[in-house]
């Protein structure tokens, strides 16, 4: 038996995947996985062990899927060589290398594994990155649920959609870089970004109605809940207030001052 620094004992693929199971994750289904695995581990065999506890819990018929754009604006995307944006983690590095798994061939992609996994990531460059036509659109189209795993909902991305279906009017100048006849090309888009502190909100709305199971799924917090109610929770409140999810003005967070300015006034 494996031991951490805090001399914790790795937990083995099928402990994990009872408390996966335990905690709501369906049978057949579509997850839609951000983790930090420093949040979660020990496991055995690290960010594979949790993998396979992931399909272990959505069984054959489910499929598992994973954030996996690229963190480089400046080099074109190789699905099959550019590594994910540091900002995701091992466990979503070592989800696209995996056999089977599907990667959108664009910068914005995200990975998949099992049966849905090709019409969750194929498709042209969204116009933004969380456009409904989109791999996290799919995800939400799909009836798909997500598992914070070790993260906050600032690392919920199916916010990015609400707030695209709500019109937010907030829009920060981006690029990426993709291939045209094997020449590299600047692709300008325009992205609802801010810091995505404020995304924590959506704690408060889906526990009040009973949205989102809460528990421990290797030794890290675990949030799991419906695209579907997130988003629509989400849109709800964005109609009210579209810059809800913005600190406010002259609160000194650079992010959101940035997505102030592109708010025509
Ligand atoms: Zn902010």
């Amino acid at each position: 038996m494996s031991f951490d620094a805090e001399g914790r004992p790795a937990l083995g693929v099928g402990e994990v995947a009872a408390q996966l199971r335990a905690l709501g994750v369906e049978r057949g289904g579509i997850v839609l996985v951000h983790t930090s695995f420093r949040a979660v581990r020990p496991i055995v065999n690290g960010p594979a062990g949790l993998i396979e506890a992931l399909r272990a819990a959505l069984g054959p018929d489910g499929t598992l899927v994973m954030p996996s754009w690229t963190g480089d604006d400046d080099a074109p995307f190789d699905p099959a060589a550019t590594p994910c944006a540091a900002d995701l983690g091992v466990v979503a590095d070592t989800f696209w290398r995996m056999r089977g798994a599907a990667r959108s061939d664009h910068p914005f992609a995200f990975a998949a594994l099992g049966p849905q996994a090709r019409s969750i990531t194929d498709g042209p460059l969204p116009a933004s990155p969380h456009a409904p036509d989109s791999p996290i659109g799919r995800v939400h189209a799909m009836d798909g649920q997500v598992l914070l795993l070790g993260v906050g909902h600032d690392a919920d991305t199916a916010l990015h959609l609400a707030e695209v279906i709500a019109g937010v009017p907030y829009r920060v100048p981006k690029f990426c870089t993709m291939l045209r006849s094997g020449r590299p090309v600047r692709v300008h888009y325009e992205e609802n970004d801010h810091c995505c502190e404020r995304f924590a909100l959506a704690d408060e709305w889906l526990r009040a109605r009973g949205l989102q199971a809460e528990g421990r799924v290797g030794y890290g917090q675990a949030r799991l809940f419906r695209a579907r109610d997130v988003i629509a929770l989400a849109v709800e409140r964005l109609a009210r207030d579209p810059c809800l999810f913005l600190h406010p003005r002259g609160a000194g967070c650079a992010e959101c001052e940035a997505a102030w300015r592109s708010v025509a006034v």
